[in-house]
């Protein structure tokens, strides 16, 4: 088990702290991959080799630090919230292990994801039970990023779940390919991956996620001559541009936009900004500004008259 999890691990991704463990009667090398956020299994362990009593010996040493709870130990340097993860009977999932691997983190989501190892994780108003379904018993403290996405999938709304899915191809830490053998057996996996598409924010993906789910035909990173690529494009020429948070601040980027936007209209297309706060806060508006656009026919190019039409 312990063997493919180390095959299955995205070797760049590793998100390892804590010091290596040196110290003892013997040294092992713990991959930092087998020791996510500080924290290890005593499985790890001796499947590195350590006997139990050598790994007595580095609890007294002081290489592993604490006893979290039976048969997992945290090291020095541990991370506060993969520990939390641990101490609560379990470990850290979901939307909290994704994150960990810098994939989008929902607005608003600041709980503490955990996957129970067996029984009942212990509950606290800031830890959210998530499961995958089906999955190895865990055996490092923070979810490979293929288990943790089952968890997700099943944790989130659809818009969010889409959100997710998106950024994990976007960031590489899955191929699409990955996440539908993954997925494929769950009929809500093979829906949101049925609504995944390339986006350049999940900001974005909520945006298209929600404009789609009205009927409107809308295409993702679309390359206009000229310009260069735009977030969205409803019908033909309907050009909507979503700003993520930060996106602003520089004044070289805001120059820019407007050169663009100016670019997009002497080409005839329309163009609509919409804010993260939008988003988040005030869709409906945005909404029914699209849609009123869409009723007027401003997403499409204007029709040539036909010779003899009035
Ligand atoms: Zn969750």
């Amino acid at each position: 088990m312990v063997a493919e999890l180390i095959h299955r691990f995205p070797e760049k991704r590793q998100i390892g702290v804590g010091a290596s463990i040196t110290s003892g009667v013997k040294s092992y090398d713990i991959p930092p991959h087998l020791r996510p956020g500080g924290v290890v299994s005593t499985r790890v362990l001796r499947s590195a080799g350590y006997s139990y009593r050598d790994i007595r010996q580095l609890h007294l040493s002081g290489d592993l630090v604490e006893n979290l709870r039976p048969g997992w130990w945290s090291l020095r340097g541990a991370d506060p919230a993969v520990v939390a993860a641990v101490r609560a009977g379990g470990v850290m999932t979901c939307v909290s292990s994704l994150v960990k691997y810098g994939v989008y983190r929902p607005f608003g989501d600041d709980d503490l994801h955990v996957r129970a190892s067996r029984g009942e994780i212990r509950a606290a108003a800031t830890i959210k039970n998530c499961s995958p379904g089906r999955g190895p018993a865990p055996v490092v403290a923070v979810d490979h990023p293929l288990i943790a996405v089952r968890a997700a999938i099943r944790c989130l709304d659809v818009e969010n779940a889409v959100a997710v899915l998106d950024s994990m191809i976007r960031t590489r830490i899955a191929t699409v390919e990955d996440l539908r053998q993954e997925l494929s057996d769950l009929p809500r996996g093979r829906d949101l991956l049925g609504r995944c598409d390339r986006a350049d924010s999940g900001t974005e993906s909520l945006v298209r996620v929600r404009l789609r789910a009205l009927n409107l035909k809308v295409r993702s990173q679309v390359q206009i001559d000229g310009v260069g690529r735009v977030d969205l494009v409803v019908g033909e020429r309907l050009v909507i541009e979503v700003d993520s948070k930060a996106h602003h601040t520089d004044l070289a980027n805001y120059r820019a936009d407007r050169i663009r936007d100016r670019r997009l209209a002497e080409l005839g297309y329309r163009e609509l900004r919409v804010t993260w706060e939008e988003v988040m806060f005030g869709w409906e508006g945005v909404e029914q500004q699209i849609l009123a656009m869409v009723h007027r026919g401003d997403h499409h190019w204007p029709r040539r008259r036909a010779p003899g039409d009035r």
